[in-house]
């Protein structure tokens, strides 16, 4: 099989592979890359592969960095692009299910090829396109197929992630799991317990945020992977009703899924909070997760008031995303022209600060100033009060007074 003509990623990087091989070695586009145009979809990262080592490559480019020297790695810079160039390599004795024990490079393609996770990830392209398929792959890419490269079980004993990996790419491409792939996968899912927490959230977010995310997270359960991810353990009915909702609704970004996911499971803030510190995700998101979370509990019970609104913040979009693919009696335009209409959007947005009530009301800085900010900041949100400086001030004074 031959691709022609080359998108322009690869153009640009054809140059890179004419001067490794005039120097001697091969070199050839591997991976996802290859995978992805024989597709027909858009190429994100280009990976190349070749026989020389990294002193090699280094010796051949003006400039480079050591990205993953260990590896076999080099990034060469050119016209502003980066381009990563791996050494041919085999992967030893895996001892810990994750690592290999040591890299050892190879001069031939074949062997690099033989090493990688399923068939159509191990497809090579040279520079004029021409496709290189010692697996199979063109044949499962055929048939929408995710097969293991030689031996399932082996395969996933060396690297559990790779399970992970087999229902992302379920999710991503839309392919069904070749049948002895698919058993390995169901017999080995305990081996994901070695697997660190971040790099199985890498891969379940891929899923959940990619086009065929119901699949993927349906054979996610039926594999029983979810047994051995935080929070998620006999979540199956749970996991199943998400993705029932994912198969017509897709999260376009990592807090609608995270969000979307946290309700489905029934949790509250606190232990979305807890939930999410498990998953080790930045504080960030969990602030927003759990901020959506607060008001969609809320809407589940019924109405919610300004304040609610007020409170969501921008978090209003992440929440009102996932609103839209639940079927809850709250229209959500209603609810983004209510929150649109608020007088203020923030404290900052008030019209009087600690300063001006201390200045012009002689208060001192306390916690009774606090309180009565927040106060003045509620009758806005509420409509009781315009927000402005003199009506501020009166009902400030107002409220004083009735204090007395
Ligand atoms: P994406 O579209 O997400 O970039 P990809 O197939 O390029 O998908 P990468 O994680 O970028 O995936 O890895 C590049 C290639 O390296 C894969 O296509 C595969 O050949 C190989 N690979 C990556 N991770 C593994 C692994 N854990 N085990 C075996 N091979 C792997
Ligand atoms: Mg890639």
């Amino acid at each position: 099989m031959e691709i022609k003509p080359l998108p322009a990623a690869f153009n640009e990087a054809i140059p890179i592979l004419a001067t490794i091989e005039a120097a001697g070695y091969e070199a050839y586009f591997v991976g996802g890359a290859v995978r992805d145009v024989i597709l027909g979809q858009p190429i994100h990262d280009l990976d190349i592969a070749t026989s020389a080592y990294p002193e090699e490559i280094k010796a051949l480019f003006h400039k480079t960095v050591d990205t993953g020297i260990a590896h076999g790695t080099v990034m060469i810079l050119d016209h502003g692009q980066g381009y990563e160039i791996t050494t041919f390599r085999t992967e030893s004795t895996y001892t810990d299910f994750r690592r290999p024990d040591a890299v050892v490079f190879v001069r031939t393609l074949a062997e690099d090829l033989k090493r990688r996770d399923f068939t159509v990830n191990a497809l090579a392209m040279t520079k004029d396109g021409q496709i290189i398929d010692l697996f199979q792959g063109l044949t499962d890419l055929d048939h929408k197929m995710l097969r293991a490269v030689g031996n399932a079980t082996e395969r996933f004993h060396e690297d559990a992630l790779r399970m992970m990996r087999a229902v992302r790419f379920v999710a991503q491409l839309n392919f069904r799991l070749e049948t002895a792939t698919k058993a390995a996968l169901k017999a080995d899912a305990s081996l994901l317990v070695q697997i660190s927490v971040e790099r199985i959230n890498v891969e379940f977010t891929k899923l959940m945020l990619a086009p065929a995310a119901a699949t993927g997270m349906l054979q996610l359960v039926v594999s029983g992977l979810h047994h051995y991810m935080p929070g998620l353990a006999q979540k199956e009915v749970e996991l199943s009703a998400y993705a029932k909702l994912l198969a017509g609704w897709q999260p376009i970004n990592l807090s609608q899924a995270w969000t979307a996911l946290s309700f489905e499971l029934g949790l509250t803030a606190a232990d979305a909070h807890i939930f999410l510190q498990q998953w080790k995700h930045s504080n960030d998101l969990i602030q927003t997760v759990k901020t959506s979370l607060n008001l969609l509990n809320k809407l589940r019970l019924g109405d919610v008031t300004d304040w609610d609104l007020y409170t969501t913040g921008p978090a209003i979009e992440t929440a009102l995303a996932v609103l839209n693919m639940q079927q809850l009696a709250v229209p959500t335009t209603t609810l983004s022209n209510r929150y649109a209409a608020l007088p203020i959007k923030a404290k900052a947005d008030l019209a009087v600060t600690g300063h001006d009530l201390i200045t012009q009301l002689r208060l001192r800085p306390g916690p009774q100033l606090g309180d009565l900010l927040k106060q003045l900041e509620a009758a806005v949100v509420g409509g009781v009060v315009v927000n402005e400086l003199s009506a501020l001030l009166m009902l400030a004074r107002t409220k004083l007074e009735e204090k007395k």
